[in-house]
């Protein structure tokens, strides 16, 4: 039930296990929030742009297995801006990590001599702790990224300019509500464990042309892909699911089932005293959501030149340049765009509370006014159409203690399992969430079928002065961070697969600290 990421990377692999699978998607298009469809015009967009980055590795994995991934492209630079249009660019010098980004980082000039020490000495912090400092824990429960960030004697600079301009996007979240952990956990697994953690991924294409090859993975092996195929209900009997009922009245029966819905539509399928009764599907009530905004801006000339900008001070957060990265010829500054007149902007604004009451045109003003600063050339540029598109519930919030209330991909009913970015991976919700939650669900119907396999991918391997730098300071002082490791193993979030010797050039290899939660 559900093609999204999870649904498809779960129903993807396990028809290649040798289940015929057959997969039920309610809308009449695949890829569940990371898709795009035409609007009334006609227009093809994004339902938001999406970004991937170098740590995502079971996407990366998915994307091979279906064979998208010559669809995405990788950027090794990243490019901010401020209101005025000052530039700064962050980018990887042959130093290791966690020292590779330091040069440009110390070139930047969006931020002072000040902000950049106090920058420095948290993440030389979270690289000592191996990301996972032991004092993210308060009186209770987790403490909030701000929190963390005023411990460590963050400057109010660093924090708006540097942290917040990150990790809001990376987590949908305002770092006054987002759990430490993940804040950490980004910095760690994206800038400091391996050397391309950080680099981007972005499609060249609109996002539902990353799944044909999906479809056609399970029906190659027999399998079926129903569109327009909502599930009303799951019907329970005695502790297991006795078969489900279509929003058609068809009724479907299967050996094993896999509910891959947002955790909200979850609780709509499931008879309502199951959904009360057991903690794993009652919790879900108190996983909290945030928005997300995007603004589509077609303009008749040229105004921008970089494939993407982060954006400081502003509401607006990222502006994708979408001509330049759908363009054959995508890739370099400067490099020859498409031949078609105008251009086409994507404008990104996560946790964007301030936004949901907000009209459209209001959002398309605000973002219009905000380019001119930053994009000189749509001050003289005519505005040829714009579009906002609200996801008031894009993503569940990353909030201290959230991963309480999410449930492992087994469920208490017999015969039903759970995948979705909300269940229990460690990982924010992201694609890569999403894919993972898939690969495990898909994992443990193969163990209950006696035919386990393994199917998660491991983490970016930690290379080795940082993982020096990481193990040096455990052996000193982390029994704690030790500890913890161990209990959120144990804790079975199922992405428990410590680091393995990586391929790539340079690397270190595990170093055996704990780089999965
Ligand atoms: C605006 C926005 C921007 C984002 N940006 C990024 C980003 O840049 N990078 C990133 O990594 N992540 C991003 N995310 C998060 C990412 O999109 C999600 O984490 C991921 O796509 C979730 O996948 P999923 O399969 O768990 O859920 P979904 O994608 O929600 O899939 C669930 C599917 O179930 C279907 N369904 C629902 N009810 C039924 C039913 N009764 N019967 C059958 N089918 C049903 C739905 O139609 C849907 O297709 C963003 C999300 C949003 C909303």
């Amino acid at each position: 039930m559900g093609g999204g990421l999870a649904g498809l990377s779960s129903a993807v692999a396990l028809a290649e296990a040798g289940f015929r699978v057959r997969l039920l998607e309610k809308r009449p298009h695949l890829g569940g929030r990371a898709t795009s469809y035409a609007l009334p015009d006609g227009e093809h967009v994004d339902n938001c742009q999406h970004v991937t980055l170098g740590c995502c590795t079971n996407l990366e994995d998915f994307y091979r297995r279906v064979g998208a991934s010559h669809k995405i492209r990788t950027y090794r630079r990243l490019y901010f801006t401020d209101p005025q249009g000052h530039r700064g660019v962050i980018e990887a010098s042959p130093l290791p990590p966690p020292f590779h980004l330091a040069p440009s980082f110390a070139r930047f000039p969006l931020l002072s001599g000040a902000d950049k020490r106090a920058i420095a000495r948290a993440m030389l912090k979270i690289v000592r702790c191996g990301g996972l400092p032991a004092d993210v824990d308060g009186n209770g429960g987790g403490i909030t990224m701000l929190e963390w960030l005023e411990r460590h004697g963050q400057t109010k600079a660093a924090v708006e300019r540097f942290w917040g301009v990150v990790l809001v996007s990376a987590l949908d979240e305002e770092l006054g509500r987002t759990d430490a952990r993940y804040g950490v956990d980004v910095f760690w697994k994206a800038f400091l464990a391996n050397r391309t953690g950080f680099e981007l991924g972005l499609p060249a294409v609109p996002l539902g042309e990353l799944y044909d090859g999906s479809r056609e993975a399970i029906e190659r092996r027999g399998g079926e892909v129903s569109l327009r195929a909502g599930v009303r209900l799951i019907r329970v009997a005695e502790g297991s699911v006795a078969g489900l009922q279509l929003e058609s009245g068809e009724q479907v029966t299967a050996d094993f089932y896999l509910a891959a819905v947002p955790h909200d539509a979850l609780l709509e399928l499931l008879p309502g005293e199951i959904a009360e009764r057991e903690p794993a599907f009652a919790n879900l009530r108190r996983l909290r959501t945030s928005p997300i905004t995007g603004v589509h801006l077609w303009f008749d000339r040229e105004v921008m030149s970089e494939p993407y900008l982060t954006v400081l001070d502003c509401t607006t957060q990222w502006i994708f340049n979408k001509s330049l990265l759908y363009s054959p010829s995508a890739g370099a500054v400067g490099a020859s765009r498409a031949a078609e007149a105008g251009q086409y902007l994507q404008s990104v604004i996560s946790a964007s509370y301030g936004l949901v009451a907000r009209s459209r045109q209001e959002i398309i003003e605000l973002c219009r006014r905000e380019l001119e600063g930053i994009l000189p050339a749509t001050r003289e540029a005519r505005l040829v159409k714009a579009t906002v598109i609200k996801e008031t519930a894009a993503t569940f919030s990353p909030e201290p203690g959230c991963d309480q209330w999410r449930p492992r991909q087994t469920s208490p009913i017999k015969g039903l399992f759970l995948a979705g970015d909300w269940t229990a991976t460690g990982w924010p919700a992201t694609m890569e969430g999403a894919v993972r939650s898939g690969y495990l669900a898909a994992e443990a119907i193969l163990a209950v079928a006696r035919t386990p396999r393994r199917l998660l991918q491991p983490d970016l391997p930690v290379q080795r002065v940082s993982c020096w730098l990481a193990k040096n300071s455990r052996s000193a002082h982390s029994k704690q961070a030790e500890d913890s490791v161990v209990a959120s193993r144990a804790g079975g979030c199922g992405s428990s697969e410590p680091t393995e010797q990586g391929s790539s050039a340079g690397s270190g290899g595990n170093c055996g600290v704990g780089t999965q939660k």
